[in-house]
C-alpha cells in the first residue's frame, strides 16, 4: 500500500486480536472511514500520533480533559499519591474529600457513591430507582446514551447510533420490555408513556444536554415539565451529567438550568482522565444502598487512590477558577458562530447547536431538537468534512452523532486555525 502509515499497520495488528481493532466502538473510525489514528501522547490542545503528526483536539477523550491535556495540576496531583499504593480495596481519606467536594459542587447530590465508569454510575443509579419506588420501569430518551448496561441499549445514541445498532444484539425482551423509549424534548410523549403505564416507572434517565446525538439542547420548559410530571407522580426523576458535570457549569447542566433531579450520574470530568463515576441524589434515595439499604452494587477499584488523586485536583481548579467556565463558554461560542457562518458563506444551510463548551455541526438545515431531526443528516458529506479536517490537523469527533468538547487550552490562535481548517474542509466536502 502507497503511504502506509504506522497507524495503518497497528490497526491490522490490532484487528486480529481486538474486536473492530478498538476497545470502544465510535473509535474505530467506522461511519467515516478509513484508519483511526493511533495516538502517541497529547499536551495541552495538542495530540501526537505514532507517526508524529499533531492535531488541535476537539474531542477531549470524549470530555474528560477540559483542562487540555497534561495538566500540570493533575500530573502533580497523581505523582504525589503514587508511592503510596495503586490500590487499596479498603477507605480512603480522599474518597470523603471528592465525595464532599462533589455535594458542594452539585446541591442536589446529599450522598454520592463512587464507582469506575459513566455506565456503572447509570446502570446503579436505576437499580436503586427500582429499589425506592419498587417499580420496574424506566423511561429513557431516543438518542440519549446512558452507557452499555442492557437497559440502555435501547434507541442508544452515540456508537450504538453510529453503527446503526441502537437496540443492541444480546438484550433480552424481558430487559428490553422494562425500558419506554418516547422522543427528546416531546413532553406529551411522555405524559402519554406516564399514563399508559400507571405507577410502573420507576425512573425517567435523561441527559439535561444531549451530547450522545450530536449536541442537542433542551428547549424551554422540557426539564421543568418532567421535574412536575416526576414529582406528581412518584418517579425518580435522574439527570445523567455524565458528559455535562463540571463542564456546562461547576453544577452541570442542572445548575444552567435551575433544575434539581432526584439523582444524577457524573463520570468523564470527575475522572481527571482516570477511569472515575459516581452516582448520588436525595439522602433518603441513596440510604437504600448496601450496606445501608437492600441495593446492592460494589466495586473492587471503586475510590481508586489514583483515580481520586486525580479527579479531586482537577475538580478543585475548576471550583478555585470559576473563570474558566467563561473563558470556555467565550471560546465556544466563538467556534460555533463561526462555523455557522462559514457553512451559511458557502451556500450550506446547515445547524449548528451549541450549550457551553459543547457544540455540533449537523449537516442538516434543522432545527435539530431530537434524534429524527440528526438523523436527516448528510453522513457521507460529513465524513469527507472530518477527514479534510483531520488531514488539517484537526482531531474532530469521527461521528456526526457527537459533540465536540473545547477545553481551557484552546486558544484563539487555535480557533483560527480551526476556521480555516473548516472553511477549507466544507468546500472540499461538497
Ligand atoms: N452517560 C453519558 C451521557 C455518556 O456520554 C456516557 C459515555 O459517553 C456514559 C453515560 C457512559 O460512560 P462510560 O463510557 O464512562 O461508561
Amino acid at each position: 500500500m502507497l503511504n502506509q502509515t504506522t497507524s495503518d499497520t497497528l490497526f491490522t495488528q490490532a484487528q486480529a486480536l481486538i474486536p473492530g481493532g478498538v476497545n470502544s466502538p465510535v473509535r474505530a473510525f467506522r461511519s467515516v472511514g478509513g484508519t483511526p489514528v493511533f495516538m502517541q501522547s497529547a499536551a495541552g490542545a495538542w495530540l501526537t500520533d505514532v507517526d508524529g503528526n499533531r492535531y488541535v483536539d476537539f474531542i477531549n477523550s470524549w470530555g474528560p480533559m477540559i483542562l487540555g491535556h497534561a495538566p500540570a495540576v493533575v500530573l502533580d496531583a497523581v505523582r504525589a499519591a503514587l508511592p503510596h499504593s495503586l490500590s487499596f480495596g479498603a477507605p480512603t481519606r480522599r474518597e470523603s474529600e471528592l465525595a464532599e467536594l462533589i455535594i458542594e459542587m452539585v446541591p442536589s447530590v446529599e450522598k454520592v457513591r463512587l464507582v469506575n465508569s459513566g455506565t456503572e454510575a447509570c446502570m446503579a443509579a436505576i437499580r436503586v430507582a427500582r429499589g425506592y419506588t419498587g417499580r420496574a420501569k424506566i423511561l429513557k430518551f431516543e438518542g440519549c446514551y446512558h452507557g452499555h448496561a442492557d437497559a440502555f441499549l435501547i434507541a442508544a445514541g452515540s456508537g450504538a447510533l453510529t453503527l446503526g445498532t441502537p437496540d443492541s444484539a444480546g438484550v433480552t425482551h424481558g430487559v428490553a420490555q422494562d425500558t419506554l423509549t418516547v422522543p427528546y424534548n416531546d413532553l406529551p410523549a411522555v405524559a402519554a408513556a406516564v399514563a399508559a403505564n400507571p405507577g410502573q416507572i420507576a425512573a425517567i434517565i435523561l441527559e439535561p444536554v444531549v451530547g450522545n446525538m450530536g449536541l442537542v439542547a433542551p428547549q424551554q420548559g422540557f426539564l421543568q415539565g418532567l421535574r412536575a410530571l416526576c414529582t406528581a407522580q412518584g418517579i425518580v426523576l435522574i439527570f445523567d451529567e455524565v458528559m455535562t458535570g463540571f463542564r456546562l457549569a461547576p453544577g452541570g447542566a442542572q445548575e444552567l438550568f435551575g433544575i434539581a433531579p432526584d439523582m444524577t450520574t457524573l463520570g468523564k470530568i470527575i475522572g481527571g482522565g482516570l477511569p472515575v463515576g459516581a452516582y448520588g441524589g436525595r439522602a433518603d434515595i441513596m440510604n437504600q444502598v448496601a450496606p445501608v439499604g437492600k441495593v446492592y452494587q460494589a466495586g473492587t477499584l471503586s475510590g481508586n487512590p489514583l483515580a481520586t488523586a486525580a479527579g479531586l485536583a482537577q475538580l478543585r481548579h475548576l471550583q478555585n477558577n470559576p473563570a474558566l467556565y467563561a473563558q470556555l463558554n467565550a471560546t465556544t461560542t466563538r467556534l460555533a458562530d463561526g462555523t455557522r457562518q462559514i457553512a451559511q458563506e458557502l451556500g450550506l444551510n446547515y445547524t449548528v447547536n451549541q450549550v457551553g463548551s459543547m457544540f455540533s455541526l449537523f449537516f442538516t438545515s434543522g432545527p435539530v431538537n431530537h434524534l429524527e431531526d440528526a438523523k436527516r443528516c448528510d453522513l457521507p458529506a460529513f465524513g469527507r468534512y472530518f477527514h479534510a479536517m483531520l488531514a488539517r490537523g484537526i482531531y474532530l469527533a469521527p461521528s456526526q452523532f457527537e459533540a465536540l468538547f473545547v477545553s481551557t487550552a484552546i486558544s484563539d490562535e487555535l480557533v483560527e486555525m480551526y476556521f480555516h481548517a473548516c472553511r477549507e474542509s466544507l468546500v472540499e466536502a461538497h
